[in-house]
């Protein structure tokens, strides 16, 4: 399958606003360090999930790929055209293709917009689409989310959270896009609601030939899916590969002990453990810690860990990359 999203050393820094003591005081701006130096791409028709805790870089590096935000350094291409530094004008016929389903609809619905309203912006600016055909379009939009015409003149704040949420899928896709990044789309929404969404998102997906990236702190909800999983840690992908072989035995530290968070249904139908990801608090990002980042909350940490960076590497056997000491020459 050809790749129809490829990033290479994709980086976002974002530089802090000064204080007025740090003014005074001349001291340089501080630089978060949300993504750096990221690799990845999608086939066709793929799903990849990407996880991590939360402030770890996932929504940035999706809103990198669709240039809601400037990369700092890096390359993107999109269907083979490379669109890191295309200008805004031109990049417009390309928008229409790529699209986004956020995490909390109701923030991303206009309040003062119908169902109407916001969805036929869409048809207007990219197809210049208005009137009846526009409304037939929308109506059927809304039908296939599971939504009614008698919803078209009402208002975000008349919906209910999955209701919002169906909304926000039917704005993204009423221009038939190739791929969209789906960031948290369901962490808003009561568990009742996630699993009626998630089911609606692969439906979609396998109808109209989407492609994925799906974001989410929860590896329950990527490996629902998923194709290939992404792990990210403060920034940088440290696993990346088939869904089975990284759940079924995860490489890095950090994904294991993501999935040893997972929570079990015991015999009694009831939650038996949900520990945290990882012992300790994610870094800031103002200031990652040397070498391996997660050196301060592994277990296995060694003095090699905290002096080098571990690159990603191919993991013998099941085409995986992992970015561990442990498994390129060890810890010591
Ligand atoms: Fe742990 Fe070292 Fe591997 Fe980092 S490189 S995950 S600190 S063992």
């Amino acid at each position: 399958m050809s790749a129809l999203v490829e990033v290479a050393g994709l980086s976002k820094h974002f530089p802090l606003p000064r204080t007025l003591a740090a003014r005074i005081a001349r001291r340089p701006a501080q630089i978060v360090r949300a993504v750096s130096g990221v690799d990845l791409a999608i086939a066709r028709g793929e799903t990849l999930g990407l996880i991590g805790e939360s402030g770890c870089g996932k929504s940035t590096l999706g809103r990198l790929i669709l240039r809601l935000h400037e990369p700092s350094a890096g390359a993107i291409r999109f269907d083979g055209q490379a669109i890191e530094a295309v200008p805004e004008p031109e990049l417009r016929p390309l928008r229409r293709r790529m699209q986004i389903v956020f995490q909390d609809p109701y923030a991303s619905l206009n309040p003062r917009r119908t169902v109407q309203e916001i969805l036929a912006l869409p048809l207007r600016l990219h197809e210049q689409l208005s009137g009846q055909a526009a409304e037939a379009r929308i109506v059927a939009m809304l039908d296939r989310v599971g939504l009614a015409r008698a919803h078209l003149g009402r208002f975000p704040h008349q919906f209910s959270g999955g209701q919002r949420q169906r909304i926000g899928i039917a704005r993204a896709l009423i221009l038939r896009p190739d791929f969209v990044v789906c960031d948290e789309p369901v962490s808003a929404l009561d568990v009742s609601v996630q699993a009626q969404v998630l089911a609606l998102l692969r439906e979609l997906r396998d109808e109209m030939g989407l492609t994925y990236l799906f974001i989410s702190h929860d590896l329950a909800v990527v490996a629902h899916l998923s194709n290939r999983v992404a792990v990210m840690y403060l920034g940088r992908i440290v696993e990346q590969g088939g869904r089975d072989a990284v759940l079924a035995s995860p490489a890095h530290p950090y994904t294991q002990a993501l999935l040893a968070a997972v929570p079990r249904i015991g015999a009694d139908g009831r939650v038996v453990a949900r520990a945290r990801a990882a012992p300790g608090e994610l870094p800031s990002p103002l200031a990652p810690p040397p070498g391996c980042a997660f050196h301060p909350r592994c277990p296995f940490a060694g003095p090699r860990c905290r002096a080098e960076v571990p690159a990603l590497k191919p993991l013998a056997g099941d085409g995986r990359i992992v970015a561990c000491h442990q498994h390129d020459g060890g810890v010591g």
